[in-house]
C-alpha cells in the first residue's frame, strides 16, 4: 500500500501534533508540504488520481498566514483513494444579525477572552466556537471559565471579579530522606511508546497501534520527573549568614553579596545569570546589609541548602495548584 499526506501549508504550520506526524513517519509516510488540492481527476467513472496546486506561505505583521500559488503547472498524483482531512470551521448561518451577537471578519463571535461573554451579556462561548480550532483541554478549561461566568452573571456580579487561582503553598520541612528524589538528572527525552510492528498495523486498521509502556520503561519514564512541585523558599528573618548553604550548593547558585542594579547583580554571581527571561531570587536586606541572590535557572531541586540550613532559613516546600470553581467566592 502506499499512502502519502498532502498538506496545504508549509509542514511548520500543520494542525497535527508532533507526535502523530512522527508516528505517520514512522509508518513510512511522507508528507508532502505547500500543495493545496485543485481537483479530483477522474477516467472512465473511476478516480484516477488528484492535481495539487503548489503553494507558499507568506505572513502579515500580525502572523497571519496567506498561501499563494507559486505559477508553476499542477501537480498530477494518482491514487485511488482519497482520504480527506479538512478540519472543521465554525459556521453560524442560524445566528441571525437581529440577535445582536456581533461576529467579526473570521466568522467567529466577537468574544470576552477572560469572561467568554459575546456581544449579547446573557450569551456566552467557548471551545473552537469562541477562538477557531484548539484541543479539547482548551475547550474544558473554555468551560470552566464561561461557568465561573455564568454563576456571576445570574447573580448580578462584576464578571471581572473572578476568583484569581487558589493556591496553596504546604510546607515540607522534612528529614532529607523523607523527600530526597529517586531521580536522576536526566537529559533523557520523552520514551517513545512502543507500537505493533508496522506490518500488522498496516493490514488492520482496528489494531490498537500504541503498545504503551511496560513496567520497566514506565518506570524509567516516570523517573524523569524533576519535581518541579517542590521548590526552595528562603526566609531572611531567620537566616544567621552562616553561608552553609552557599558551600554545599553544587551549582553555586546561592549568593549573599551587596545588592545592586540587575544587571550588575547577575554578573557579580559565583555563577553569572546569563538567561535574562528568567528572574532573580532577591531576598530583603540581611543584618549584615548583604541580600541572598538566587539564579533559579541553574538549581537542580536538589534540597541541600535545605537541608544544610542551621535555622531552617531554606525550606523545599510543595506548591499544590487548585483551579477555581464556579460559584466560590
Ligand atoms: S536546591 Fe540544591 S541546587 Fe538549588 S539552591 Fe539548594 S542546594 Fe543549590
Ligand atoms: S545555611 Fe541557612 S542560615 Fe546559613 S546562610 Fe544559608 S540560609 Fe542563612
Amino acid at each position: 500500500m502506499d499512502v502519502k499526506v498532502f498538506v496545504r501549508s508549509p509542514r511548520k504550520d500543520m494542525k497535527a501534533s508532533p507526535w502523530e506526524i512522527e508516528d505517520a513517519e514512522a509508518e513510512s509516510i511522507p508528507i508532502i508540504d505547500n500543495h493545496s488540492p485543485l481537483e479530483f481527476v477522474v477516467k472512465n467513472g473511476k478516480l484516477a488520481g488528484m492535481l495539487f496546486d503548489r503553494v507558499k506561505a507568506t505572513y502579515d505583521d500580525n502572523g497571519k498566514r496567506k498561501l499563494f500559488s507559486t505559477g508553476e503547472p499542477p501537480v498530477f498524483v494518482e491514487c485511488d483513494l482519497v482520504l480527506l482531512a479538512v478540519g472543521q470551521q465554525n459556521a453560524f448561518p442560524w445566528i441571525e444579525d437581529s440577535t445582536g451577537i456581533k461576529m467579526n471578519d473570521r466568522g467567529l463571535p466577537v468574544v470576552d477572552k477572560m469572561t467568554h461573554q459575546s456581544t449579547v451579556p446573557h450569551v456566552f462561548f467557548g471551545g473552537d466556537a469562541a477562538f477557531g480550532p484548539r484541543n479539547v483541554i482548551t475547550a474544558v478549561a473554555h468551560g470552566h471559565a464561561a461557568a465561573i461566568s455564568i454563576d456571576l452573571f445570574c447573580r448580578g456580579r462584576d464578571l471581572y471579579d473572578r476568583p484569581g487561582p487558589k493556591t496553596a503553598l504546604i510546607e515540607q520541612k522534612m528529614d532529607m530522606h523523607d523527600w530526597l528524589y529517586d531521580s536522576q538528572v536526566s537529559e533523557d527525552r520523552r520514551f517513545t511508546v512502543p507500537t505493533v510492528d508496522r506490518v500488522k498495523s498496516l493490514q488492520d486498521r482496528l489494531l490498537e497501534v500504541e503498545l504503551g509502556y511496560d513496567r520497566k520503561k514506565g518506570h524509567k519514564e516516570a523517573m524523569r520527573c524533576l519535581n518541579c512541585d517542590v521548590q526552595t523558599v528562603f526566609d531572611h528573618s531567620t537566616c544567621i549568614e552562616c553561608d552553609g548553604c552557599v558551600d554545599v550548593c553544587p551549582v553555586s547558585c546561592i549568593n549573599f553579596t551587596e545588592n545592586g542594579e540587575e544587571e550588575n547583580l547577575r554578573g557579580r554571581l559565583l555563577a553569572p545569570a546569563d538567561n535574562l527571561d528568567q528572574p532573580l531570587y532577591v531576598s530583603k536586606e540581611l543584618p549584615t546589609g548583604r541580600v541572598m541572590v538566587k539564579d533559579e535557572n541553574v538549581c537542580l531541586h536538589c534540597g541541600l541548602c535545605a537541608e544544610r540550613c542551621p535555622t531552617a532559613s531554606w525550606e523545599m516546600k510543595k506548591y499544590t495548584y487548585t483551579s477555581p470553581m464556579a460559584g466560590q467566592k
